[in-house]
């Protein structure tokens, strides 16, 4: 059997219920030994009001913990310069060799921008991409996206795992309609986010004194 490992990368600012339960569902759909969360690297200045790169990468491995089969992957912030998702996969390509089938995760809204990523017409040659719905969001798929849906979207997890790279599959997962952007709202307004987020993650974002205004 070829080793599976699924990529969901973001921005984690901060990470939520939207992103776990989505990683912990994909994990069981496509029957993945490993999913990892990689926190992106992000433009010193839009790190102000949100956390900066460590306190994101402290929250992603508190709301993980020992879950079994999600791990955290920091390859991103561990560079000296921010990366793209195309170098990302290739670094992995690298390290875990041609076999190995790559899953790239990514909510309706993160697929629907695809054609501003630097040379996303190569990510498919480096892994297949796994789209997950995304209920507060209502966006159109650009025209360019719906060819490539028609020509590489497959219904059917097995047949992913028969290549390494190159198909689209969309995966319905239980509808979390919660994003970091509604979370930081609300700590910014002092309303309370829990139980859209870990207990670990928020106490950290109270302790740390994030989102405030
Ligand atoms: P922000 O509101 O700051 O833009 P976000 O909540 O969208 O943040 P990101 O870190 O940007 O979170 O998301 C990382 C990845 O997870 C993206 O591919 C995004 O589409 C996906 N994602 C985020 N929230 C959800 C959700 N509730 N359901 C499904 N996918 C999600």
């Amino acid at each position: 059997m070829k080793r599976k490992i699924g990529l969901l990368g973001g921005t984690f600012d901060p990470v939520h219920f939207g992103h776990l339960r989505s990683a912990v569902e994909v994990r069981e759909q496509l029957q993945l030994d490993e999913l990892r969360l990689i926190p992106n690297a992000r433009p010193p200045h839009r790190e102000v009001p949100g956390a900066n790169a460590d306190q994101r990468l402290a929250m992603v491995q508190l709301a993980v913990g020992e879950s079994s089969g999600l791990r955290v992957d920091d390859c991103e912030l561990r560079r000296t310069k921010p990366s793209y998702t195309v170098d990302t996969l290739e670094k992995l390509r690298a390290e875990l060799g041609s076999e190995v089938v790559l899953f790239m995760v990514l909510g309706w809204d993160a697929f629907c921008g695809l054609p501003s990523w630097h040379r996303w017409e190569e990510l498919l040659s480096l892994a297949h991409i796994v789209v997950l719905q995304r209920p507060d969001y209502d966006l159109d798929v650009p025209e360019v996206l719906k060819d490539l849906l028609a020509a590489r979207s497959v219904d059917n997890p097995e047949r992913l795992a028969q290549a390494s790279c190159g198909y689209i599959i969309c995966l319905s997962q239980t509808p979390l309609a919660i994003s970091a952007t509604h979370i930081r709202g609300l700590v910014g307004s002092g309303a309370s986010p829990r139980f859209l987020l870990p207990d670990a993650v928020l106490d950290y974002i109270e302790t740390e004194g994030l989102y405030r205004p």
